[in-house]
């Protein structure tokens, strides 16, 4: 390799994952600091940012695993990024900064990190140890190793090639953050698994637990009871029922277990709900270079049970009664949970573009839903917006305000039908707008960020491909609210009303509390709620918030002190 190297390389074992560091060979604090504490077990490379590049090249060819580069500020830095991105993919990439740097610079960094060509950026190591460096270089290095899938497997999942139930199965582990690894039956790996768990692939997938548990195409509720979820109920009343383990059903049971109610958490499928399906959130407080949506949840879900909330996974609700003072919640399967309070927080579903190029740019130029908080990283570009609606128009006119232009595709040959007059209005009236009219995306492509789409003509299937660096899908949402009686009353498009402004007729004006639906002791929070923010933070808020108002209730309707905790709530 033509790239000078740091002393531990003549120390190193060719097969440790690599530590690069592109920066001005003097920086010595740097350059001790992390050899003292990452020599054992990864091979360090110093050398200049110009260096880099051929270093990265000769890596990729060699098959080495590269964990993290760290890239100081030079004309080569968006390069080496881009390198890194498209050799490594797998690599974490951190910007070096100082603590005093300059606007300018800053702002730099800032907009490569927004436009998603670098994760974060470090603080140079200022003195020795310095903990709040290695605390930064440590997360890195642990979110490269939870990508690239680690040498431990708690789980081994074995199916056919291409079983969708066994891609089922590895997806519910992988948003509960569970090291699993999967293997084709039909590779010598798979059936070496087979052979050792003595089964045979007459039946498919098989799940192995580390502990030499076997299940053979089990359900998720058998998978998640062997792992050790609780799956059941209590015997008794819960003070609060949490339908939905989204954002806004992990926030309510957290902070209603911490006040001291007991409390059930229902979820039929996967923790963290929508979020959990986002690779990279990065508009949540208090992670300035994103949390993946499975973390995110996987540590709620550890604090809710820290709480005493107990876990009903796998209940998937499909009613809900009323008698006196208590709520009754109807499983699927039979099972009724007694509350004295619910909560509603089932979501809602997105129609998504069902495209695996698409898929793979998720949250990488692709977003759905709204256009809000990524607007501004995408100033002095070009994107498109899929869909009809007036959500899709009035996020092209808020986009329209940072990109250079802004398309809005739709497969009809007119908006008149489904946006309103006035945003049709709006758009003609904006410069930077225009609508393509009969034509559907089909593709995706870029170097680690949506670069380019494809689009096809719907009259002649013709394709074109075009440069686009951002994507919004707004074609639509449903609300996951037919389970509920009708005495739970929605708009027009099934989002469930709640607080005092109900304009429903029935409701006595301002009797109801922030959150509460129509039938007293039922709330709704998060996305299922209509006129919601869409928004992780938002749907947390919501679900904190939420328990206030179930104190109130039961203090006030039940006659309950909310101070007396948990024995408000008696096993009956
Ligand atoms: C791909 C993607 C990326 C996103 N990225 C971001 C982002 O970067 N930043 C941001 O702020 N927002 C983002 N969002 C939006 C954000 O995820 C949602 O606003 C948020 O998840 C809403 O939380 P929620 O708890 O209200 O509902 P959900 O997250 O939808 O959770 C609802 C849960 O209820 C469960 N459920 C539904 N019906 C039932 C039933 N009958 N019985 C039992 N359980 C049921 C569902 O399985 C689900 O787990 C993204 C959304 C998507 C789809």
């Amino acid at each position: 390799m033509s790239m000078p190297r740091g002393e531990a390389r003549a120390e190193a074992e060719p097969t440790k994952p690599v530590i690069l560091i592109a920066a001005a060979p003097a920086e010595v604090m740097l350059r001790n600091q992390l050899l003292s504490r990452y020599r054992t077990d990864y091979e360090l490379l110093f050398g200049e940012p110009a260096a880099a590049l051929g270093v990265l090249d000769e890596l990729a060819e060699a098959g080495r695993a590269v964990a993290l580069v760290l890239v100081s500020r030079s004309p080569h830095v968006r390069s080496v990024l881009g390198a890194v991105r498209r050799l490594h993919p797998h690599a974490r990439r951190g910007l070096l900064v100082a603590w005093n740097e300059q606007r300018p610079v800053r702002e730099e960094m800032s907009e490569i990190i927004s436009r998603g060509q670098a994760d974060c950026w470090v603080r140079r190591p200022m003195s020795s140890p310095d903990e709040r460096f290695h605390r930064d270089v440590v997360e890195l290095l642990d979110e490269w190793w939870r990508h690239r899938g680690t040498s431990f497997e708690a789980v081994t999942v074995i199916g056919q090639r291409q079983s969708a139930r066994a891609h089922e199965i590895c997806d519910l582990l992988q948003r509960h953050d569970f090291p699993y690894g999967s293997y084709d039956a039909d590779s010598p790996a798979g059936s070496k698994a087979l052979t050792r768990a003595g089964v045979t692939a007459e039946r498919l997938p098989v799940v192995v637990l580390h502990d030499g548990t076997v299940l053979v195409d089990p359900t998720n509720v058998d998978a998640a009871n062997a792992l050790g979820a609780r799956t059941r109920p209590r015997e008794g009343v819960y003070d609060v029922a949490i339908v939905g383990a989204g954002p806004a059903g992990l926030a309510a049971a957290v902070y209603a277990g911490s006040e001291g109610l007991r409390t059930a958490l229902i979820e039929r499928q996967s923790m963290g709900g929508q979020a959990g399906t986002s690779s990279l959130i990065r508009n949540y407080l208090g992670f300035p270079r994103g949390i993946s949506g499975a973390e995110l949840a996987a540590r709620a879900l550890d604090q809710a049970m820290i709480f005493g909330t107990d876990m009903v996974y796998g209940g998937d609700a499909s009613g809900l009664s009323i008698a006196g003072d208590r709520r009754t919640l109807h499983l699927a399967d039979g099972t009724a949970i007694s509350a004295r309070s619910v909560i509603v927080a089932t979501g809602i579903a997105y129609r998504q573009l069902d495209n695996p190029d698409l898929r793979a740019f998720q949250g990488l130029g692709v977003f759905y839903g709204a256009a809000m908080s990524e607007a501004r990283a995408l100033t002095g570009e070009h994107v498109y917006v899929v869909g009809g609606g007036n959500s899709a128009g009035q996020a092209a006119i808020h986009l329209a305000k940072f990109a250079k232009h802004v398309t809005i595709a739709v497969r009809s040959d007119s908006l008149a039908q489904s946006m309103s007059d006035y945003l049709i209005q709006d758009i003609s009236r904006t410069q930077n707008i225009d609508v393509r009219y009969g034509v559907e995306v089909v593709g995706a492509s870029g170097d680690g960020w949506l670069e380019k789409l494809t689009l096809r003509r719907t009259i002649d299937r013709r394709e074109e491909t075009v440069a686009a660096a951002g994507l919004f899908v707004l074609i639509g949402a449903q609300p996951y609210t037919d389970w509920l009686p009708e005495s739970v009353h929605r708009d027009e498009h099934g989002y469930l009303i709640t607080g005092p402004a109900c304009t429903c007729g029935s409701c006595p004006t301002g009797d109801r509390r922030l959150f509460e639906t129509s039938l007293p002791g039922v709330f709704a929070v998060g996305d299922v709620r209509h006129q919601s923010n869409k928004r992780v933070a938002s749907a947390v808020g919501e679900g904190s918030v939420a328990i206030r108002m179930v104190h109130e209730y039961l203090t006030r309707r039940l006659g309950k002190t909310a101070e007396a905790g948990r024995s408000l709530s008696p096993v009956l």
